[in-house]
């Protein structure tokens, strides 16, 4: 039995990022990604499928088995926590580090501290381990004006170039986590189609190889 396999991606960097690795590994999208509005697309494989979703819904749709396998920025992965999930690869892919950020000349006055950011839990759990007493204030972008317009004293976000935060007066401070994206497995995928699974996560390991041997 030919048993479909389906693929979890999301919009952007990830897209970008992952269709050369699963080109390498023989696997094209019928149409294109970034143009067309379809959320589920078939592929040169007749087993195997694509969907798009919202980076953050990638995980969801994984481990309730809507998706067989994703792709998932270890940003996500952190926020989203639990151990419902295989992640056996590392897909050194859309790389950055999550990094707490202040304004220039901004100085901590030891009092409680107003975070801005979209990772609640995982920048809770920052502070809570270094006994630092915060208010998180949860948004779901633009966290750089926060501290700009006095909704927060520091942010917590992702950070590549630095180009965002000097653009806007901030500075970073600390690095939480170095962050690259990551291949993840539904559990109950892993057992029933294991040859499958398998044998795409060997290609794309391979394909991860070829491109840091720069190939
Ligand atoms: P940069 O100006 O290069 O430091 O990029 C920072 C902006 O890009 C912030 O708004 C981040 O949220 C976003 N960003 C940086 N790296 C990533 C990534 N790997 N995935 C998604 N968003 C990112």
């Amino acid at each position: 039995m030919n048993t479909p396999i389906t693929v979890a991606l999301s919009k952007g960097r990830i897209l970008k990022d992952t269709l050369p690795l699963l080109a390498h590994a023989g696997i094209t999208l019928k149409d294109d990604p970034f143009t067309s509005r379809k959320l589920i697309f078939e592929t040169s494989r007749e087993d195997v499928n694509v969907i798009v979703i919202r980076a953050a819904d990638v995980p969801t749709f994984v481990e309730n088995g809507a998706a067989d396998l994703g792709v998932a920025g270890k940003d996500v992965l952190m926020e989203y926590g639990g151990n419902g999930l295989y992640e056996p690869l590392d897909l050194n892919i859309a790389r950055c580090r999550l990094m707490t950020a202040g304004r220039k000349g901004w100085v901590d006055q030891g009092t409680r501290l107003r975070i801005a950011t979209k990772y609640v839990e995982t920048a809770r759990r920052y502070y809570a381990a270094r006994g630092v007493q915060v208010e998180i204030v949860k948004l779901y972008g633009s966290m750089e004006l926060a501290p700009l317009v006095g909704l927060a004293d520091c942010i917590v976000d992702l950070v590549d170039t630095g180009n965002t935060l000097k653009a806007n007066g901030l500075v970073p401070m600390e690095t939480i986590a170095e962050i690259s994206s990551r291949l993840i497995i539904n559990k109950a995928s892993m057992k029933m189609k294991h040859n499958k699974v398998k044998r795409l996560v060997e290609l794309l390991s391979d394909a991860v190889e070829n491109q840091r041997a720069g190939g």
